[in-house]
């Protein structure tokens, strides 16, 4: 079977011309502001993609770096004042946080219209509701690039393996509402559901967030399914340039050639989540909520 490899590149260019055309009409010079507790490798490398997304598209961008052992008073004090500041549109706090912080009283300190990362409860409580406002970056990335490649999930049934905040539950509000990129069956799945095979296997499309590196195989997957691989995995490789690289929560084998479509890692649903911020970001300077 051909299977379709559907890039992340293609949409994010598509998107970000969008967005530096908007932002030649309006004027407009969108501003995002990113906090960094501690030196969590992974968490560097997503910042520094980041900042290189904002400069790429003439967004003003700022990283405040914490140390690991800094108080949540003083991250508090940083997001109010980020919040006041005109010249700051969007606000992400980049996670994991350090255990002694907690990264919900800090989210929810973010002021909700400059919640570009789409997590605070008032915006998570208006995707359950169906109302405009930020939706997470990583679900609205997986929506927005299946529109993109004609893939319509109205009417069919997808599985999502993963129930988190930040990927699986808010996936499921966007692809199960009514109306345009909606109308799908969703069962989302996690670690005590019996049978996972079973459930996945029944699905025409498969959404794989579970952060467990080639997990799902071919007992997963139906042939000719299609397959979205949000997992983003750090695997040691004695052969790799740096002795690691990134694999999927999905096995090749239930890929290439076994679905009818699939996202790769890296390069798809990661390359979506930087341009869906970007994206939540023009919309905040714009003043509104984006939607997928
Ligand atoms: P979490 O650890 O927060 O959640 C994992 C979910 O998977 C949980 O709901 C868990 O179930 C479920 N799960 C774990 N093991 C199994 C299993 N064996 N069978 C069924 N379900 C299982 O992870 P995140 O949602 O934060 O991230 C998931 C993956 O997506 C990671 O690889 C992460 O790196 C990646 N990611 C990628 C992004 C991108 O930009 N592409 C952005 C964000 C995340 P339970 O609730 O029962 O514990």
């Amino acid at each position: 079977m051909t299977s379709q490899c559907l890039a992340g590149a293609a949409v994010r260019d598509a998107v970000f011309a969008d967005l530096r055309a908007r932002c030649a009409a309006t004027g407009l010079r969108p501003g995002l502001a990113v906090i960094l507790v501690g030196d969590d490798p992974a968490s560097q490398v997503y910042v520094r993609s980041k900042g290189k997304a904002c400069e790429s598209l003439g967004f003003h961008s700022e990283t405040h770096r914490l140390p690991a052992d800094a108080a949540e008073p003083e991250l508090l004090a940083l997001v109010a004042r980020l919040n006041r500041d005109p010249a700051i549109h969007g606000i992400l706090v980049q996670v994991p946080l350090p255990s002694h912080l907690s990264a919900a009283r800090v989210q929810a300190a973010v002021d909700p219209a400059k919640d570009v990362d789409g997590f605070h409860p008032e915006n998570l409580g208006r995707l359950l509701a169906g109302a405009p406002g930020f939706v997470p970056c990583t679900p609205l990335g997986v929506s927005v690039l299946l529109a993109h490649y004609g893939i319509d999930v109205a009417g069919r049934h997808v599985a999502i393996v993963g129930r988190s905040v930040i990927v699986g539950r808010p996936l499921a509000m966007l692809l199960s509402r009514k109306g345009d990129g909606g109308d799908a069956t969703v069962t989302l799945c996690h670690s005590r559901t019996p049978d996972l095979a079973a459930v996945t296997s029944a699905c025409g499309i498969v959404v794989a967030a579970l952060g467990a590196p080639a997990f799902l195989d071919r007992r997963h997957v139906a042939r000719g399914a299609v397959v979205v691989d949000v997992g983003i995995n750090r695997i040691d490789d004695p052969e790799a340039p740096k002795g690691q690289r990134l694999v999927g929560d999905v096995a090749p084998e239930a890929l290439d050639g076994w679905a009818s479509a699939y996202t790769p890692v890296p390069g798809g649903i990661g390359v979506m989540t930087i341009a869906m911020l970007m994206r939540n970001t023009y919309e905040a300077a714009a003043g509104r909520g984006a939607r997928a």
